[in-house]
């Protein structure tokens, strides 16, 4: 085999799965297309518990960056007020895509992940023992081996497509227009929220709709304080028309806002131009055979801020499966990445296109954000809708604890016990009881499972690499039918990478 993994796509979700994959002692090999990572602008940041996940995983160590309560947050047109509820219940971390792609490229190199740019997948045949991929290189075409394949290439998913797989789903009637665009202070007043423009007032960040479409501005230097303060993202929405160019150029931009305010913006210059067409659409399985989906080969969703959430969760939640396959024997584990993250990416499809609804024109909108915008005002709907939006209403198991995010469960003390497997990718087993009779039962998944004694503390828990609570307080038998379950049996020794920072047991 060239590879036990070959990974398909480096973006985020590519090399944050390749990234898993090393910390667990599976060096993947990722292929793309593209000689260069893409410099177009895409996300600004990460929104939900996926920055929470990168935190503990230690990702952002050595950075400025770290997870932040998000303290408003648009849903559609509408605005949470999340500062006046009593817990945070949503998180972001700004960065860039561009960084984010840079910083998780790093610590997949670091892991051991091979990178190959300019390396097209143009096809795959599966055996019964893996499967051969063609390749179209820089030299032409080649054949490599791999245990497994996982198309992390983008919405328009080659793998998807070669593998049969149907991606059902809706096509807005709307297009995006947008860009970052340069408008002197000379000419324009940010204030309250607002900016006022030639006797016109629109609030800033969130979408302001008029007869004609909605137009978004956001101050460029609202997301990353070193950005020019005259620099604006800018987006307009309106019906798609039956030609639409490939291009946008700017006097297209300029007539769409003019269609949808009724007057000119002062712009001087604009960047990054690009119409999109939202679509709202998720992969019928996430797997079939030894091909795997994830990110937006396996969704795509018609509202902002949910998909890099649910494409790395995804690579979160496969990295370590694939490398217990990989490692030993793991019957039905790997049918668990479809049965945990599909209906993960049918509750982000349902609140992006509630938002979606939200955001639409007609008077039936129109009574609908009036009676959505009222029920916001009380903190249950805002809780539950920032839920949704952190994906904290995901659980894996029957609940209420087996299957919960381990560090939203445990109490403090317990939580802190996380801290270090978190950080290598290991499952661990906590202990209370005074005899240690389930730590003693990791022995032979020691290499995957680490265990902690805490006599007298509340509860014994198995958690997985992922974080997700596997087991808690059973006997002693369904312990070991938890950690076959989810660990398999150990077939060649493990040699898992160890980050940077993390202390060895001996
Ligand atoms: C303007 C814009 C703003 C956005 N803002 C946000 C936001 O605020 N929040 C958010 O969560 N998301 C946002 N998104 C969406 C986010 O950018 C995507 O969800 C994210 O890039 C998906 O990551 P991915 O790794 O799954 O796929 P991609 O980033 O699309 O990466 C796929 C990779 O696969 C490669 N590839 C394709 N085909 C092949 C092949 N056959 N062989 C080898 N390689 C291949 C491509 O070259 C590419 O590098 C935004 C997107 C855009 C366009």
């Amino acid at each position: 085999m060239n590879a036990d993994v070959l990974i398909a796509g480096a973006g985020p979700t590519g090399l944050l799965l390749a990234y898993e994959l090393g910390l667990a002692g599976v060096p993947a090999l990722v292929l793309d297309q593209a000689l260069h990572p893409d410099e177009q602008p895409r996300a600004n940041g990460l929104v939900g518990r996926i920055a929470l996940v990168l935190a503990h995983r230690g990702l952002l160590d050595g950075t400025s960056l770290h997870p932040l309560a998000a303290p408003r947050f648009p849903f559609g047109p509408l605005s949470l007020e999340l500062d006046r509820l009593e817990v945070d219940p949503l998180h972001v971390l700004p960065i860039p895509q561009r960084d984010l792609e840079k910083l998780l490229h790093d610590a997949a190199i670091g892991v051991g992940a091979t990178v190959r740019r300019g390396h097209e997948v143009v096809g795959f045949d599966e055996q019964d023992d893996g499967l051969t991929v063609r390749v179209h290189g820089p030299t032409g075409e080649y054949r490599l081996t791999a245990r497994y394949l996982v198309g992390c290439d983008g919405g328009r998913s080659f793998v998807r497509k070669h593998a049969g797989i149907a991606f059902p789903g809706i096509t807005s009637d709307e297009v995006a227009r947008m860009a970052r665009v340069h408008m002197p202070a000379a000419e324009v007043v940010v204030a309250d929220g607002a900016l006022a423009v030639r006797g016109v007032r629109l609030a800033l960040v969130r979408p302001n709709r008029t007869a004609t479409g909605s137009i978004t501005i956001t101050p460029h230097a609202m997301l990353d304080p070193s950005a020019d303060p005259d620099v604006y993202i800018l987006a307009t929405s309106e019906p798609r028309p039956p030609h639409l160019p490939d291009t946008l150029t700017l006097e297209d931009l300029r007539a769409s806002i003019h269609r949808v305010i009724g007057a000119d913006l002062p712009i001087t210059g604009a960047r990054w131009l690009r119409s999109t067409v939202a679509n709202s659409r998720q992969a019928e399985t996430y797997r079939v055979g030894r091909v795997f989906l994830a990110g937006d080969a396996a969704h795509l969703f018609s509202a902002g801020g949910a998909a890099l959430n649910a494409g790395l969760s995804d690579a979160v939640n496969l990295g370590w499966k694939l490398a217990v396959a990989v490692q030993g024997t793991a019957d039905g584990l790997l049918d668990t990445y479809h049965a945990e993250r599909h209906p993960a990416g049918r509750r982000a499809i349902l609140h992006t296109r509630a938002q979606a609804a939200l955001s639409s024109s007609g008077e039936n909108a129109e009574s609908l954000r009036e009676l959505f915008a009222e029920l916001l005002r009380y903190p249950g709907p805002s809780t539950h809708l920032a839920a949704l939006l952190e994906g904290s209403d995901v659980s894996y198991g029957p609940g209420p604890l087996v299957g919960a995010w381990a560090p939203d469960t445990l109490d403090e003390h317990l939580a802190a016990v996380l801290v270090e497997p978190l950080r290598s990718g290991k499952a661990v087993v906590v202990d209370n009881t005074d005899d240690g009779r389930f730590a003693a039962m990791t022995g032979p998944w020691r290499e995957r499972v680490d265990s902690v004694e805490i006599p007298g503390a509340c509860l014994s828990a198995l958690i997985r690499p992922d974080g997700y609570v596997a087991w808690a307080d059973g006997a002693p038998g369904t312990l070991r039918e938890a950690l076959t379950k989810w660990f398999g049996t150990p077939r060649t020794p493990i040699r898992a990478a160890v980050p940077p920072g993390i202390a060895v047991r001996p």
